[in-house]
């Protein structure tokens, strides 16, 4: 690690990252466009989730391909699903986790801001939330959705850019022990950690079904249902109803604390970005749970121009909302298949596929403009190990999003392949592009 350090700040000194010619002319080229605003457009690069291993060989060689794309944005945002110490263990049972040179290679690689509300938050403790804060900070990059109490992790953070303030406000739905910041108050320090939009969930069984579980409660000691048909089992509410399904219930009080942050921040902000981590229903689902849905929409309606999901490992639908985006999953970014023993504690990262894209998005006024998204490739390559991005081209980056096509049509957003990546637009009620 020693040895590595001085060669990238050289390298990145040089602006020489490893790009190759044509990205080192993106790379020179958006480094300008970081310092303008041309048009008045402002340009908003995001990814999916982030979990690295301790080898950064194959991030940096990864990083050819999509760096030119992060670069050429003024904010660029992706989900870290990892811890940063000053001393990591090279595996650590606890979970993903790296170090000083971690939050250099996000530097590098092109990202401004990335969301920390998720369900990793807290793995590593007090101590590994603070850590991996200074170690971005450090690097020159800001942390969304996370903080010292539930006020702090509530609040969005602000990126200045020529075009110019951005605030990104950052909410995780998938939470685990201890991962939700709790609030100060007199005499009580709150608990570091991430913005919770928590829910509640109660099952509707089937007569069969529900007939037989609450036999067997009765049975083993538990109270009979309430007046309602109620029944509680294991901190479960179980319903009686036609067929067996669970319905999530959003915590009206996260809810309308996001979104009361969000037309907050609007009144100042060029833009309002809003990250949510979400595995739910379920890592297979194709699609969002509906309180997500219904989250989203509200912070679009709520003064959001663009509200980007992750989570599940997997893409998931886009779709447009009034003045806004929402991009329900974009999946993994970088997912290094050999730190899978820090994940086997996590439900939600055991077995997976692993799927991602890069959504580059144009505002003006704080309205989404135009779209693209570039599918990407997570399969071993020549020089790149699994679960590291590189663009899919041509005919992969059409089969790689044919399902996303279907299901975002569905919701109205016409996605056509060109040049490697998706334009995606609006469709009219005629069922064509606008
Ligand atoms: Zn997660």
């Amino acid at each position: 690690m020693a040895r590595r350090r001085p060669t990238l700040a050289v390298i990145s000194a040089l602006g020489l990252i490893a790009v190759g010619a044509a990205g080192w002319a993106a790379r020179e080229k958006s480094a300008d466009l970081r310092r303008s605003c041309p048009g008045g457009v402002l340009s908003v690069a995001s990814v999916g989730d982030i979990m690295m291993g301790s080898d950064l060989g194959p991030a940096r060689r990864a990083a050819a391909d999509t760096a030119p794309l992060l670069r050429a944005s003024h904010v660029a945002l992706g989900s870290l699903s990892m811890t940063l110490l000053e001393r990591p263990r090279e595996a650590d049972p606890r979970g993903p986790v790296g170090g000083r040179r971690h939050a250099d290679q996000l530097h590098d690689w092109g990202f401004t801001v990335v969301s920390r509300a998720n369900d990793h938050v807290a793995d590593f403790g007090r101590d590994g939330v603070g850590a991996t804060g200074r170690l971005l900070g450090r690097a020159g990059l800001a942390s969304a959705g996370v903080g010292g109490d539930l006020a702090a992790a509530r609040a969005p953070v602000w990126l200045e850019t020529p075009c110019g303030r951005v605030a990104v406000i950052a909410a995780t739905s998938t939470l685990r022990g201890e991962d939700p910041a709790t609030p100060t108050r007199p005499g009580i320090a709150g608990r570091p950690g991430a913005n919770p939009l928590r829910y509640s969930t109660r099952l509707e069984l089937d007569p069969q079904t529900y007939r037989a579980l609450s036999e067997q409660a009765v049975r083993l000691g538990g109270a009979p249902p309430d007046a309602d048909g109620r029944l509680r089992v294991l901190g479960a509410t179980l319903e009686p109803g036609e067929r067996n399904v669970a319905i999530r219930t959003v915590d009206g009080a996260d809810q309308a604390a996001i979104l009361a942050q969000v037309r907050e921040a609007r009144k100042t902000a060029a833009l309002v970005i809003v990250s949510i981590h979400s595995h739910e229903p379920d890592n297979a689902s194709l699609e969002p749970a509906p309180f997500i849905e219904a989250f989203a929409r509200a912070a679009i309606d709520g003064g959001a121009g663009l509200v980007v999901g992750q989570g599940p490992h997997r893409l998931r639908p886009l779709e447009f909302h009034g003045n806004g985006l929402i991009a329900y999953s974009l999946g993994d970014f970088v997912s290094d298949r050999r730190v899978a023993a820090s994940l086997s504690a996590n439900p939600f990262d055991a077995a997976r596929t692993s799927e991602g894209a890069v959504l580059t998005a144009a505002f003006r006024g704080g309205r989404i403009r135009s779209a693209r998204l570039h599918a990407l490739d997570l399969s071993a390559g020549e020089d790149v190990a699994a679960g590291f991005p590189r663009l899919a081209r041509d005919g992969s980056a059409q089969s790689a999003i044919a399902g996303l096509i279907r299901q975002s049509g569905a919701r109205g957003a016409h996605l056509v392949v060109r040049d490697g990546a998706a334009d995606i637009s609006p469709a009219t009620p005629t069922g064509r592009p606008s």
